[in-house]
C-alpha cells in the first residue's frame, strides 16, 4: 500500500490541523494513550512490512480490488453523464468499514495490545471491529448505548457471535453519545490493553489522516480503473458524507487533479427546514465536538443536536476535519438528498441495476441522479457505493408498504 505523494495542502500538519480544522483536544487522561497511537501509526506507516501485511488482508480477506462497475441501465435511465460504481458493497462484510477496520487491528497487535474497543451507534462499525478481531485473534469490546442495543438487535447478535463482548449504555440519553463516553472511560483506565478504534475520519488526531489512510485504497484503484475503462480521469466523484470516510477514501487519490469536481452528499433527513436532518457541513458551524475541532450541529443548548437520517450510519452531527477544510479551500462541495430522495434512489439502483445499495448510499446515488442528466453524455461520475443494502430491506419494505412515494 502505497501512501498518495499529496500536496501538503491535503495533509495535516504535526498537530493534526487542516488549516483550522482537526487537532487533538482532549483531557489529559486521553493525551498519552492517543499520543502513544499517534507515535506509533506514524511509524507503521513508514514500515513496507506493515503496509504489505495490510495490502495482503486486503487481497486475500476483503476481496480487493473492489469492481468499479459501468452501470449502463442506469446511465441510460438517467441520460446524461456515464455512471461508474466504485462496489465497495462487494467487500467481505458488505461495507467500505472493514478496510480502515483491518488497518486498526493490525496496527494494535503492532503496539502489543490485546484487545480493540470502539462504541457504534447503527453497529455497522462494531461487526467490522469484531471481524477484524475474530481475524486476527483480538478481544473486542463494543459499547453502545441501550436504545441502539434494542433498536439494532441484528447487529448485537452478529458481533456476539464473532466473539466481541457488547456493552449495553444506561447512562443518559442512551445513545451514541453516552457510548462514546463509557468506551473512552474503559480505555483510559486500561490503555496498555486496549486500542481504541474510531470508526470514521472523526476524532483526535491522528484518527482523522489514519482513518483517511486506510480507506485511500478506494481511490488509488477507481482511478486506474478509470483510466484502463475510459482513458481519462472523471468529471465528477460523488459519495455519501457521515464522518466521512467512504468519501476520504474515495476523493484522496484525486485531490491533486483539480479538474476532477469532488462532491459529498448529506443527510437532509426530512427537510433541512425542520430539525431532523444531519447536514452539518450545510448547516453546522465551526466547534469542537469528540476532540477535534470541525463544523458541528448545534442545539440551542450549545450542545451537538440529535440528528436524523434514514441512513443510520450516516446520522452524526459533527464530520471529518478535512471535510471542512475541503470545503474551506474550495476543493469539494457539499449537497444534501433528503431521506424520500435516497428511498427513491434506493429503489431505482435496485431495480435498473440488480443492485440493492445501503440507504447511507443511496444518498449518493440520489445526487447522481440528479447530477448526470445535466452533464452531456462523454462524461464521466463515479459514484461510491459504500454498502450493500441488505441491512435496510425490511425497514425499506415497511416504508414502501406504509405508503412512502415511490416514484420511480
Ligand atoms: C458507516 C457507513 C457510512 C458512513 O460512514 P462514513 O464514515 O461517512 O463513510 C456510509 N455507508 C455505509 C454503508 C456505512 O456502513
Amino acid at each position: 500500500m502505497t501512501q498518495i505523494d499529496s500536496p501538503s495542502v491535503y495533509r495535516a500538519d504535526e498537530a493534526g490541523f487542516f488549516g483550522e480544522f482537526g487537532g487533538a483536544a482532549l483531557p489529559p487522561f486521553l493525551a498519552a494513550p492517543i499520543a502513544e497511537v499517534a507515535a506509533a501509526y506514524a511509524e507503521a506507516s513508514q514500515d513496507p512490512g506493515y503496509l504489505e501485511e495490510l495490502q495482503a488482508l486486503l487481497a486475500k480477506y476483503v476481496g480487493r480490488p473492489s469492481l468499479l462497475y459501468f452501470a449502463e441501465n442506469l446511465t441510460r435511465r438517467l441520460g446524461g453523464a456515464k455512471v461508474y460504481l466504485k462496489r465497495e458493497d462487494l467487500n467481505h462484510t458488505g461495507a467500505h468499514k472493514i478496510n480502515h477496520c483491518l488497518g486498526e487491528a493490525l496496527l494494535a497487535k503492532r503496539m502489543g495490545k490485546t484487545k480493540l474497543i470502539a462504541e457504534t451507534g447503527a453497529g455497522q462499525h462494531g461487526v467490522a471491529l469484531a471481524t477484524a478481531a475474530a481475524l486476527l485473534g483480538l478481544e473486542c469490546e463494543i459499547h453502545m448505548g441501550a436504545i441502539d442495543v434494542a433498536k439494532q438487535h441484528p447487529n448485537v447478535v452478529r458481533m456476539e457471535l464473532l466473539g466481541a463482548k457488547v456493552v449495553s449504555v444506561d447512562a443518559g440519553g442512551r445513545s451514541l453519545k453516552e457510548a462514546v463516553d463509557s468506551a473512552f472511560g474503559v480505555y483510559a483506565a486500561a490503555p496498555e490493553e486496549y486500542f481504541f478504534a474510531i470508526g470514521s475520519v472523526v476524532g483526535p488526531h491522528p484518527y482523522p489522516s489514519m482513518v483517511r489512510d486506510f480507506q485511500s485504497v478506494v481511490g488509488r484503484e477507481a482511478r486506474a480503473q478509470i483510466l484502463e475503462a475510459e482513458g481519462r480521469l472523471p468529471d465528477a466523484l460523488v459519495a455519501c458524507v457521515g464522518g466521512g470516510s467512504n468519501a476520504m477514501g474515495l476523493f484522496d487519490a484525486f485531490l491533486p487533479d483539480e479538474d476532477v469536481r469532488i462532491i459529498g452528499v448529506e443527510p437532509a433527513g426530512e427537510g433541512l427546514d425542520t430539525d431532523r436532518h444531519a447536514a452539518t457541513m450545510t448547516l453546522g458551524v465551526p466547534g469542537m465536538i469528540h476532540g477535534m475541532q470541525t463544523k458541528v450541529l448545534l442545539g440551542s443548548d450549545g450542545e451537538p443536536a440529535p440528528v436524523h437520517s434514514i441512513g443510520s450510519g450516516i446520522d452524526y452531527p459533527g464530520v471529518g476535519p478535512q471535510h471542512a477544510h475541503l470545503e474551506q479551500i474550495g476543493r469539494a462541495e457539499y449537497v444534501t438528498v433528503t431521506d424520500a430522495e435516497a428511498l427513491d434512489a434506493f429503489q431505482l439502483l435496485t431495480r435498473a441495476e440488480g443492485i440493492i445499495p445501503a440507504l447511507e448510499s443511496s444518498h449518493a446515488l440520489a445526487h447522481v441522479a440528479k447530477l448526470a442528466p445535466t452533464l452531456p453524455s462523454d462524461a464521466v461520475i463515479i459514484a461510491n457505493l459504500s454498502g450493500r443494502g441488505d441491512k435496510d430491506v425490511d425497514f425499506v419494505a415497511d416504508r414502501l408498504r406504509s405508503g412512502a412515494p415511490a416514484t420511480v
